[in-house]
């Protein structure tokens, strides 16, 4: 019987319907909704004041100046962060302070950012979509802070096809190559350039190996949702994010732009070679 593996043929998928509406979106719907979230943060904390600020003046001056440059320092923060993020995003030159923690600017931001997208009628996903924009742009114009070739390449369980059994959350070796979903290419790709490649199956799953192998940086296939809580929580490690398509919807064999995980591999191998 022939082997598997021999024959590998790489899935050929047409994105292009699916992919249409993401390419007709920016990392503009992403930053104009956290530059209101700024403002709306601002009107609150000067609402906020503007209640305490009799009473504090009754207790002591000292105490309401105190609290008023607390209130503009924390405003000064959000807009600064927001500022560089924006101007680098934009621009491609790094003006982010190197920092090991997660964005206060965006951890605050973008749930408010979200709210007001939904009031506004925007698709949840689609501003998730501008949001990994944004990232794979701060993640390029960062690419000097990478150091060493660690690459680690997350992909999800729905990538393999529902009737096959062979076990890849365990080891991506597992798989045959066989052609009949998208894994196999992505194995080969894997090969090619050295990259570790885990499958994952949910967000724990995900932490335990980035804990684990400890990359100096990521490439993470996922949906929407899924990609914006990831780089969020593994932050500062620098992801490079390619969402998913989802032809026979969500979490069911699903498949990937091999062109755009090529670029992202090529992305980071080509920072390590340097
Ligand atoms: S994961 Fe996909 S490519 Fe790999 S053996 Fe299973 S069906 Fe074939």
């Amino acid at each position: 019987m022939e082997n598997p593996a021999t024959q590998a043929a790489p899935v050929q998928v047409d994105l292009k319907e699916t992919s249409a509406w993401r390419n007709a979106w920016t990392k503009f719907p992403f930053l104009a909704f956290c530059w209101a979230s700024v403002a709306i943060a601002g009107i609150i904390e000067g609402v906020i004041y503007y209640l305490v600020h009799p009473r504090l003046l009754q207790i002591h001056p000292w105490l309401d100046s105190t609290v008023g440059i607390v209130f503009l320092l924390f405003y000064g923060i959000l807009v600064g962060g927001l500022l560089l993020i924006t101007i680098t995003s934009l621009t491609g030159i790094d003006l982010l302070y190197p920092h090991g923690r997660r964005s206060i600017t965006v951890r605050l931001l973008f749930p408010i950012a979200i709210v007001i997208g939904q009031l506004f009628r925007v698709n949840r996903n689609r501003l998730r979509t501008s949001f990994v924009k944004v990232n794979n742009s701060l993640t390029i114009a960062q690419s000097h802070r990478i150091k060493g070739d660690r690459i680690l390449v997350l992909l999800p369980h729905c990538l393999q096809i529902d009737i096959c059994n062979r076990k890849i959350t365990n080891d991506i070796n597992n798989c045959l190559r066989c052609g009949k979903c998208a894994v196999g290419g992505l194995v080969e790709l894997g090969d090619k350039y050295g990259l570790h490649i885990e499958v994952v199956n949910g967000g724990t799953l995900a932490r335990r190996r980035v804990s684990t192998f400890k990359p100096n940086g990521i490439i993470a296939v996922a949906c929407e949702r899924d990609l914006t809580l990831g780089i969020q929580d593994v932050h500062p490690v620098p992801v490079y994010g390619v969402i998913n398509d989802r032809p026979n919807g969500p979490c069911l064999n699903t498949c990937v732009d091999m062109t755009l995980v090529e670029e992202a591999v090529r992305f980071f191998r080509k920072k390590t070679d340097q």
